[in-house]
């Protein structure tokens, strides 16, 4: 199941990317998180090596039974007080969202001699109940960032609005890329930066058209989640 379900989902990748005029290369991330290792290690051996975890907790405990070459992004809204095990398992932070939360990744990654890479979390489409900056928010955090000597900030990241209608999102995944170029136009960083995060089950497709680099996929990979168990 999980096998085809992987297959499927890259020929849809596949397609997408072939109606983006980035021609930019798509990583699947899949979204493990509520699935016991023995799934996450189904998808492995279908050929998979990016997973996604949104709790620190879950990573810690699925990274050490997984097979090493395993890569573990850390998708979720993460506490300053869980920042030590996040830089100790996470190959990419995607969920920072203040300065704060960035200087205290820094530290850390400076105290066990690791440059984090970490993508900035934008509430695209500003609703109430998401985490990430705003526009402005986004404008003002980017000189103290480009301060930090352990960090290395590779992209953005957006979850956009749910919804049925996955077209209806295509306008913030636009609004992403311009200001991932509105960044990279403003020279605060040594690398160009090159990662979209953004797409998931329900609209990966129009994501990847207007140039997600990686896309999330959870619930069409593993199945619905059971928050009950
Ligand atoms: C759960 C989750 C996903 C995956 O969502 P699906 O709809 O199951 O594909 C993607 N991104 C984040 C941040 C998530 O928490």
């Amino acid at each position: 199941m999980i096998k085809e379900n992987i297959e499927k989902i890259h020929i849809e990748i596949n397609k997408a990317a072939l109606k983006s005029d980035k021609g930019q290369n798509v990583t699947l991330i899949c979204v493990s998180k509520t699935k016991p290792v023995e799934m996450v290690l189904e998808a492995y051996n279908a050929g998979e090596r990016v997973f996604g975890e949104n709790k620190v907790q879950e990573i810690c405990e699925k990274a050490p039974v997984m097979p090493k070459d395993a890569k573990w992004h850390m998708i979720g809204h993460l506490q300053k007080n869980k920042v030590r095990k996040a830089v100790q398992f996470s190959d990419i932070i995607h969920s920072v969202d203040s300065i704060e939360l960035a200087e205290c990744i820094d530290k850390e990654a400076n105290r066990i001699e690791k440059i984090q890479d970490i993508l900035l979390e934008l509430n695209i489409a500003s609703e109430e109940s998401k985490y990430g900056l705003d526009e402005i928010g986004l404008k003002d955090i980017l000189r103290p960032l480009s301060e930090l000597n352990n960090i290395r900030l590779r992209g953005l990241m957006c979850v956009a609005p749910y919804t049925d209608m996955p077209e209806e999102n295509r306008k913030y995944f636009r609004k992403m890329r311009e200001l991932l170029e509105y960044i990279n136009s403003t020279k605060f960083f040594d690398e160009q930066l090159n990662i979209l995060s953004m797409g998931m089950s329900n609209d990966f497709k129009i994501a990847i058209e207007e140039g997600a680099t990686h896309v999330r996929i959870g619930t069409s990979i593993f199945g619905e989640r059971n928050y009950n168990i």
